[in-house]
């Protein structure tokens, strides 16, 4: 497909949602939150579509349709050589984000936000990163919209990702670990624990500090926020054009989960269909042993972030306190689900499972041998999961359409590739009582 064939709108999905979200709400009056209270921190239409459960399509701005077609519509591909490597009756197709400048699914909401930010008169945007995917992408929309881009670094990424700290560099933008001493909410942190290895959800409040306290500066987030998942709907929309010229329709569809956002991306354009159609496709979110939100999280408000500087989101979460491992799928690490998917969680349109790091390698490494492209750790999770279902189709005999989103590559993760080839990766799940632990810093917001 050609990029005449970029589309036209993003499928906002609240818009058909049976249950919509429960509202999002201030942590102090515990009263609804509504798009102006978001404008000192977002830019005013990513706050405006955050909070839209009205409008089922959105026009994508012309300017962000010009940047898509720099590397879309990207490819959807049938991954004959692993169906024939499993010995799989099931049909595998998956559509490679990895195409993009930034090498993943990120740059379609980055583009989108720096586009919204330049437009509203924003000089300065500011962010975090965990593996530094995120950071990436923005820095590099950034650039493209003529804005200066600031981004805090997860401290352990920083230190066992130095090449993509200079991706980020080399498109123009300032990086800081975190958590550092220039935020009060670093500050903190640093106090307690000198050796704090950071989180997303320190990372996230340094820079919601940042953009709060400097004129001219709104924060950007790359995933869990409603807005980034509508920016992502160009993914799936794209492929079920794709699926439908190869006179496919998907039984499955998988995708990574760290916040959710390629998952939205991949699954929404065609859970639709479940929702309004009646089609019957299953939705499977793969997330890390590590950081079971969705297996074994609750459904309830917590913050966002970890210094508890955003509004309380209705999400299925570990607590904000969660501390995850250091796993190599830092996009992954996230404490909380985002609030459309949560809802769908809870009323059954998705399911979800949990993958060990070494399940989630063997996967990738199988998929690099045979497809030819070395996924990103995050996405090797999705691989898992298709394994997992084709491997159940091997068993029952049935050929099911499977479809996986391939949300990056794994070109700047080789460190952690060979730490697997070398047999140095291990799995780290959680304990019952730790878990408890760390989900009641949300319970205590519920009382
Ligand atoms: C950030 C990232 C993820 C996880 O984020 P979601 O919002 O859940 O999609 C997955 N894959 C890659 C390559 C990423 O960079």
């Amino acid at each position: 497909m050609d990029e005449s064939e970029i589309p036209k709108y993003w499928f906002n999905i609240q818009a058909v949602m049976p249950n919509k979200p429960l509202p999002i709400l201030n942590p102090a009056t515990r009263e609804p939150l509504s798009s102006k209270d978001l404008y000192p921190i977002f830019c005013e239409a990513c706050a405006d579509q955050e909070l839209n459960t009205t409008d089922e399509w959105i026009p994508i701005p012309e300017p962000v349709r010009e940047q898509y077609a720099g590397y879309r519509c990207t490819p959807l591909v049938r991954a004959y050589e692993l169906e024939e490597a499993l010995g799989t009756p099931a049909h595998i197709y998956f559509k490679n984000e990895s195409v993009s400048p930034a090498g993943s699914h990120k740059l379609n909401s980055a583009l989108a936000q720096a586009y919204y930010a330049k437009e509203q008169g924003i000089t300065n945007i500011t962010t975090e990163t965990g593996a530094g995917q995120w950071g990436g992408a923005l820095s590099y929309a950034a650039k493209k919209f003529g804005i200066e881009c600031a981004v805090y670094m997860v401290k352990v990424s920083y230190e066992q990702k130095p090449y993509r700290r200079s991706i980020m560099q080399t498109f123009g933008a300032a990086i800081t670990p975190s958590p550092s001493m220039s935020t009060r909410a670093g500050k903190d942190i640093l106090t307690v624990n000198p050796a704090d290895n950071g989180s997303l959800g320190c990372a996230i409040s340094e820079a919601i500090e940042l953009a709060v306290n400097t004129p001219g500066c709104k924060y950007a987030l790359g995933s869990v926020l409603n807005h980034v998942c509508l920016h992502q709907t160009v993914i799936g929309l794209e492929a079920e054009k794709q699926m439908a010229f190869a006179g496919e329709y998907p039984d499955i569809v998988v995708a990574c989960f760290g916040g959710g956002s390629n998952f939205s991306g991949i699954a929404f354009p065609f859970m639709r269909h479940n929702i309004q159609d009646g089609k019957k496709t299953r939705f499977v979110a793969a997330e890390p042993l590590s950081c079971p939100k969705l297996t074994r999280g609750k459904f309830e408000y917590d913050f966002g972030d970890e210094a508890g500087l955003t509004p309380l989101l209705p999400m299925y979460t570990l607590g904000h306190t969660f501390k995850p491992a250091s796993i190599h799928a830092g996009g992954l690490r996230y404490h909380g689900a985002g609030v459309i998917l949560s809802q769908l969680m809870k009323d059954g349109f998705m399911e979800a499972v949990d993958i060990s790091q070494t399940e989630s390698f063997k996967a990738g490494v199988l998929f690099a041998r045979t497809e030819g492209i070395i996924p990103a750790p995050e996405s090797c999770h999705a691989i898992a999961a298709t394994v997992r279902e084709a491997i159940k189709c091997k068993e029952s005999g049935e050929a099911k359409t499977i479809l996986f989103n391939l949300s990056g590559h794994g070109f700047v993760d080789m460190a952690a590739y060979d730490q697997y080839i070398s047999g140095n990766l291990g799995d780290i799940s959680i304990s019952e009582d730790d878990l408890a632990r760390y989900i009641s810093s949300a319970d205590a917001l519920n009382r």
